[in-house]
């Protein structure tokens, strides 16, 4: 799906898998799951490109839901997987995931959130072998040349990835527009955050940040501005 002119997303929105295009070249913003491997040269091909154009599969962090198919694209195209220094373990599958467990769920949204990811190979999701960690206000050197923002708390790692050539803000999970296990929409604190007072307070890193797309893991784009999705999300949960 097309949001921009050189951005576009795999995925309906409940686990997203975003395509950001530089002079010809790409960077995959999360690999969502592993069934969008079979969606990604037809979406390559809606921007012009094929897969040897992607230099690079950047993660917001280290969950299992972002990983998706990078470990299958680093294997067999031997390019980089790029992840935050301290979610680099839980990316290789190292270490267990800190998220403390579902929070609160509706049985209906997590049913089909459960089934969505389940039959796009969820199941069996391959942890990275080898993954090129950054730190924060690292400048990376792929196309778009992201910014890393760290905004700790959903993860220890997760990272929010400014690219202002397409005044666009990756959060990941440091924030939601849609909860995949209740099914609210709106700028919320994700589901299967491991420290919430954490991401809360990480989000002042994000407030200053001009970005007309607020682009999250789950959920559809932000155009509100940065400053009211965080707003939002402190007001979801009455703080
Ligand atoms: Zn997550
Ligand atoms: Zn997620």
């Amino acid at each position: 799906m097309r949001i921009a002119p050189s951005l576009h997303r795999l995925g309906s929105g409940m686990v997203n898998s975003y395509l950001i295009e530089d002079a010809g070249e790409v960077t995959i913003v999360d690999a969502g799951v592993p069934g969008y491997w079979s969606d990604l040269t037809a979406e390559l091909g809606a921007m012009g490109r094929t897969v040897e154009d992607v230099r690079g599969v950047l993660l917001t962090h280290g969950h299992s839901d972002h990983i998706g198919f990078a470990e299958r694209f680093r294997r067999e195209l031997g390019r980089d997987v790029w992840v935050h220094e301290l979610d680099a373990a839980l990316a290789r599958g190292e270490v267990k995931n800190p998220s403390p467990g579902l929070g609160p769920t509706r049985l209906r949204p997590l049913l089909e959130f459960l089934l969505y990811s389940a039959r796009r190979g969820a199941l069996r999701i391959t942890s990275i072998a080898e993954v090129v960690t950054f730190g924060d206000g690292a400048t990376l050197d792929l196309p778009g040349s992201p910014r890393v923002i760290h905004v700790p708390g959903h993860t220890p790692g997760s990272a929010a990835l400014h690219v202002s050539q397409l005044d666009a803000l990756f959060v990941g999970d440091a924030l939601a527009t849609l909860a995949v296990t209740t099914g609210d929409v709106g700028p919320r604190i994700a589901p299967f955050t491991a420290d919430v007072p954490a991401a809360l307070a990480s989000l002042d890193r994000l407030a200053g940040v001009d970005a007309r797309w607020v682009l999250p893991g789950h959920g559809q784009p932000w155009t509100g501005g940065v400053p009211s999705a965080v707003e939002r999300v402190r007001a979801s949960v009455g703080g």
